[in-house]
């Protein structure tokens, strides 16, 4: 008998049938004679409506309030599934994050998980009643309700899952498991049998949607082994990992790619140490998250000084980069609202060269700029035109050969 936490996806979710298909696939696992606890996140397009009404009602919901309403997306799913599983003849209940006690930080509309209290959780079990807890949620040590950002449901599925010790958490959505990019995007995207928990944060933090950031983090933290199915729980999907140092791994794994991407750059910032501090330090003290950053070579004693914004941030950066180049005696502000992320991920890159060559190699033949660049130990990010995503993501992934069975590196 095996313990499993099954975390499905508003997609998965999205109508009364799709919970009770739903709810076959959780019957099955039982019936199998396993073990299971079920994490749900709203049904459908339903926390994307909430947030619309908050918005209608007020530009800038107060975040206590936003967290109280958009929880309630994940308390009706909870309820119809545990109503479909007693159909199926399975005891079931639906538990909220207070009834569990998902205890959180106190930060609202991004908490984070502090400890999930088992206790509840352990008894339902051993009295055979499947636990089927709303996603998203926890309370705070005033117990006031929190919420964990989007898809913050899969970090519910893999804290469950760490906390009960559960065999493996499965992610149940509309994909079979993590592909080399959006099969959304590039059709001869292939799934992967396995990916490590470093690759799938690189990807997660670099536009994958398909786990929440937080989720792969917590679960390489705890060692928790995560599992990408399909709803339907047919198949293997992908199973994220540790590394097995025998397993030969691609050079490149995977393609990543964000559309929400500004860049500001700052010209004729005279080349004087504490310059490049001043325009970041105005930036990061309105919290605004800088990603890349490029100062090119001086020449006459100036440089241009760019660095990328998230695209909601862009009228804002710019605003702070005007104030800063006036301080500091630089020349014009320009920017950018059109620009996309790529991001090449492989485990592979460690010990091989010549990725970033072959990466610029094809941008170059297929005529795109590249604007910015960053990297690390596993992974190559270009910003470029957004207008040319699309061509430059499907010519990376035939270049680096994603698109067929996987050759290993040598
Ligand atoms: P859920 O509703 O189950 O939480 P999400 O919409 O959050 O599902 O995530 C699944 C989606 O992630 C897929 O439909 C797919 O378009 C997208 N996606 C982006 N990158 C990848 C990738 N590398 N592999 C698989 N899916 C991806
Ligand atoms: N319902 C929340 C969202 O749409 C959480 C989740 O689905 O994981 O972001
Ligand atoms: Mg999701």
């Amino acid at each position: 008998m095996a313990r499993y936490v099954m975390k499905f996806g508003g997609s998965s979710l999205a109508t009364v049938e799709h919970i009770r298909a739903a709810a076959e696939v959780i019957a099955r696992q039982r019936r199998a004679g396993h073990e299971v606890a079920v994490v749900l996140s709203a049904m459908g397009d339903t926390t994307d409506e909430l947030l619309a009404k908050a918005m209608a009602v007020s530009g800038r919901p107060n975040p206590r309030e936003l967290d109280m309403l958009l929880s309630s997306g994940e308390q009706v799913s909870v309820a119809l599934m545990a109503m479909a599983l007693r159909e199926l003849g399975f005891p079931a209940r639906s538990l909220l994050g207070h009834q569990v006690r998902i205890l959180t930080d106190s930060v609202h509309c991004k908490a984070r998980i502090e400890k999930v209290e088992t206790e509840r959780l352990e008894a339902e079990l051993h009295a055979g009643v499947i636990p089927v807890v709303a996603g998203f949620q926890g309370i705070d040590s005033l117990d006031e309700v929190t919420t964990f950002g989007r898809g913050g449901s899969d970090t519910t599925g893999v804290a469950l899952a760490a906390a009960l010790k559960a065999d493996e958490c499965q992610i149940l959505t509309d994909v079979d498991g993590v592909y080399t990019t959006d099969p959304r995007m590039v059709p001869q995207a292939r799934r992967l049998a396995r990916v490590t928990f470093e690759e799938m944060l690189e990807l997660a933090s670099l536009g994958s949607r398909v786990l929440q950031i937080r989720s792969v983090q917590f679960a390489g933290k705890y060692n928790v082994p995560v599992r990408v199915l399909h709803n339907s729980g047919v198949g293997e999907g992908t199973l994220i990992s540790y590394e097995e140092p025998d397993v030969e791994a691609p050079v490149v794994s995977g393609i990543a790619f964000s559309r929400n991407e500004a860049q500001v750059t700052i010209t004729g910032v005279p080349d004087r140490p504490g310059n490049g501090y001043a325009v970041l330090r105005s930036v990061s003290e309105s919290h605004i998250v800088v990603d890349m950053i490029v100062m090119n070579a001086p020449r006459a004693g100036i440089v241009d000084f760019s660095f990328s914004v998230p695209r909601e941030e862009y009228d804002q950066a710019m605003e702070l980069a005007r104030t800063a180049a006036v301080e500091i005696g630089a020349g014009d502000v320009l920017g950018s609202a059109s620009v996309a992320k790529i991001s090449v991920v492989g485990v592979g890159m460690r010990s091989h060269a010549g990725v970033a060559t072959t990466m610029f190699e094809v941008l170059a033949r297929e005529g795109v700029n590249v604007r910015m660049v960053s990297t690390s130990e596993i992974k190559i990010s270009v910003l470029i035109e957004e207008k040319y995503l699309e061509l430059a993501v499907r010519s990376l992934h035939e270049a680096f050969g994603l698109d067929q069975a996987p050759v290993a590196a040598n």
